[in-house]
């Protein structure tokens, strides 16, 4: 019997309509004689009202109760689907994280699943059930409950769908596919019949939300073929599976735009050995992950050390770095945060030169200044102003020949 595991999104199950709808759809894979593992997020906007009011009740919310309440967000809307198709006459029984066996580290708030252990879902499903899963939680040794981080329903359902042998791992959202940009920054973007799971790790580590990265890293970790599609019709969406040889390897295959990470320079800090060291010590020790670094060398032994980091860790990152200024004899940190960072992404740049000229060329035609670059084998970021985000966005996707063809449109 094929089994698939369909996870949908906060704005597929944003009110009871919706989720009705979503018990049709899960009926309908039910009834066509597959077993079904629904994982579900929250209602779209739950998760932010539940941070926001954690952050009335105190400063620093306490992580453990903040994984608490987040969490709440999944296990309503998965008793809310699960009632309704019991209503409906189905054999159907909802899991919490914790009952579905995922099993995380302790890091509140960003937690990774370390295993899972599926046999009270195979139970289930062997009996006939529908299993419905909070999406986005697990617990730890202790048995705490645990959240996976913004995004995170998606890693479960690639997580539930590798550990239960899937044949495929549906994920319904609010667009109909992966796009070869933001669909909602470009109207000439175009729907990716197939893509591979390496470029859409970039894509995803590179700001396109529409998977979280976890879920890809799983995905491709452990094979799982995943189906990015609309919850709003039935047409095709896309295919995220292994790189082949039929595939082809456009050049450019899709453009990024992350408006998450802040700037922090650390001005006429001594240009010597050991300096690095002590400024990125202490913020690894902080599990503050630094992204692109840049390091501009000035006269008489100094030099400017510029990097970015998450905006969620930019105010610890800022802390850490004054100290570390005053320790070493630097001027003075300044920081920026309307920042944006726009990427090109392809397994084609791989054998192809010029890719980074053309990009230089489109932004500079739209007097767009760079303030940091980096590369890697299958990718260019380039650090703007957030101001210049979407119009850097659209002009690299003219540039690099992306724009959908037939109709005449208008951003
Ligand atoms: P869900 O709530 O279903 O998990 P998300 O909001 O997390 O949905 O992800 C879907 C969103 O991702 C889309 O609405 C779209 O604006 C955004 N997105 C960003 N980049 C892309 C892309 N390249 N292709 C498709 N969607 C993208
Ligand atoms: N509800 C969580 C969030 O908003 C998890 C998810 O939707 O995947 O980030
Ligand atoms: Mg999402």
């Amino acid at each position: 019997m094929p089994l698939r595991v369909q996870k949908y999104g906060g704005t597929s199950v944003a009110d009871i309509h919706r989720i009705s709808r979503v018990a049709d759809r899960v009926q309908k894979a039910h009834e066509a004689g597959d077993q079904v593992v629904v994982v579900l997020s929250a209602m779209a906007g739950v998760t932010d009202k539940l941070i926001s009011l954690a952050s009335q009740a105190a400063d620093r919310p306490d992580k453990r109760e903040l994984d608490v309440l987040l969490a709440t967000g999944e296990q309503t809307t998965a008793a809310l689907l699960a009632m309704i198709l019991k209503s409906r006459g189905f054999s159907a029984r909802s899991f919490l994280g914790f009952q579905a066996g995922i099993h995380t580290d302790n890091t509140p708030g960003k937690a990774r699943i370390l295993d899972i252990d599926c046999k009270k879902i195979k139970a289930a499903l062997e009996k006939g059930n529908i299993c419905v899963v909070a999406g986005f939680q697990g617990a730890d040794d202790d048995g705490d409950i645990t959240t996976l981080g913004r995004g995170g329903s998606d890693t479960s359902a690639v997580a539930i769908a590798s550990s239960l042998n899937a044949d495929v791992c549906e994920i319904f959202t609010d667009v109909d596919g992966v796009y070869t940009t933001d669909p909602r920054i470009c109207s000439r973007a175009q729907k990716i019949s197939r893509i591979s799971y390496e470029e859409m790790l970039e894509m995803a580590v590179l700001g396109a939300k529409v998977l979280q990265i976890r879920s890809v890293e799983f995905a491709k970790k452990f094979n799982v073929p995943v189906h990015v599609r609309s919850s709003f019709n039935e047409e095709e969406g896309t295919m995220v599976i292994n790189e082949s040889s039929d595939m082809e390897s456009a050049v450019v295959s899709g453009i990024t735009c992350d408006m998450n990470e802040a700037r922090i320079t650390l001005k006429r800090v001594p240009d010597q050995p050991g300096i690095s060291a002590k400024v990125f010590g202490p913020l690894a020790d902080a599990e503050i992950m630094v992204d692109m670094i840049i390091q501009n060398t000035r006269s008489g032994g100094e030099t400017d050390l510029t990097f970015t980091v998450p905006k969620d860790d930019f105010e610890r990152a800022r802390e850490i770095s004054e100290r570390v200024v005053r320790e070493i004899g630097g001027e003075e940190v300044l920081t920026a945060m309307e920042i944006a960072k726009v990427s090109v992404i392809g397994l084609g740049m791989k054998s192809h030169s010029g890719v980074a000229a053309v990009m230089f060329k489109a932004l500079a035609s739209e007097n767009i200044n760079i303030r940091l670059i980096s590369t890697s084998e299958i990718r260019i970021s380039c650090v703007i102003l957030e101001k210049y985000a979407e119009l850097a966005v659209r002009t690299l996707h003219t540039a690099f020949g992306l724009d959908k063809k037939e109709e005449a449109v208008s951003d």
